[in-house]
């Protein structure tokens, strides 16, 4: 997937949240991409407000957003009904840049041109760009009624920047019996018979039941992206 793709993502949802963590605690706030190269991806804010500086400060960024959730339908019986969807998250690192050299990639980058006429008329523009450059990014595809294809959920992890990530879903190991309680039991065919066992990341949700019902604890978990 390359950053193009992924900036599409993001601008199909447009208002995203953005969030740094700045002494200890938790900050975010609503804000858009404005832009992308192959070096990363633009955004910007004014240099008043406390995010941008508290991003010059950290340069770590989460981003998050999610397309339409509305629940269609609950009927008390069976579980709620979404519409087909995505939600897609980034953790990376920030790079703050100066207002010349944001001029000057607008000369090539007509995405950049709204940043340059922001800085023209709001002065404290100018020192409230910034590029994501390292970041790995989850997009979680979630077709919970499988109208559209015979699993529920399409999950795809993607790093630039050199940075690396892993992969989704907890991992069954060595211990696995074979003894077939995890596939039955997964309601997101994310389980693959063999020896031992396998997890399709791309299939999985997290949801935790395969772990519950396996009686050797064959199923670990992580913690980490
Ligand atoms: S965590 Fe849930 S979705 Fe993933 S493999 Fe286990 S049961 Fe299936
Ligand atoms: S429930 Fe545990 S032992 Fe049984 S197949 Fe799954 S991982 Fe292997």
């Amino acid at each position: 997937m390359k950053i193009s793709e992924i900036y599409e993502l993001f601008e199909n949802i447009g208002v995203l949240t953005f969030s740094t963590i700045y002494k200890g605690e938790v900050h975010s706030r609503a804000a858009h991409f404005n832009g992308f190269d192959e070096e990363g991806i633009y955004f910007r804010t004014m240099w008043n407000k406390p995010f941008a500086r508290q991003l010059m400060e950290t340069e770590k960024i989460t981003v998050f957003g999610i397309s339409d959730t509305r629940i269609l339908s609950h009927d008390g019986e069976s579980g709620a009904e979404f519409p087909p969807g995505y939600s897609i998250r980034l953790i990376g690192e920030v790079r703050f840049l100066p207002e010349d050299e944001i001029r000057e990639r607008a000369k090539t980058n007509k995405d950049l041109e709204l940043a340059v006429f922001d800085m023209d008329k709001y002065p404290t523009m100018r020192k409230g760009n910034f590029i994501i450059n390292r970041a790995k990014v989850e997009i979680f595809d979630f077709d919970f009624e499988c109208k559209n294809r015979d699993h529920k959920v399409l999950r795809t992890r993607m790093a630039f920047g050199g940075m690396t990530f892993n992969e989704a879903g907890p991992k069954i190991t060595e211990k696995c019996i074979e003894c077939g309680k995890c596939y039955k039991k997964c309601s997101f065919k994310a389980i693959e018979k063999g020896t031992p066992y396998r997890v399709r990341p791309e299939r999985c949700d997290d949801c935790g039941d395969c772990i519950t019902v396996c009686p050797v604890d064959a199923i670990e978990i992580s913690s980490t992206f």
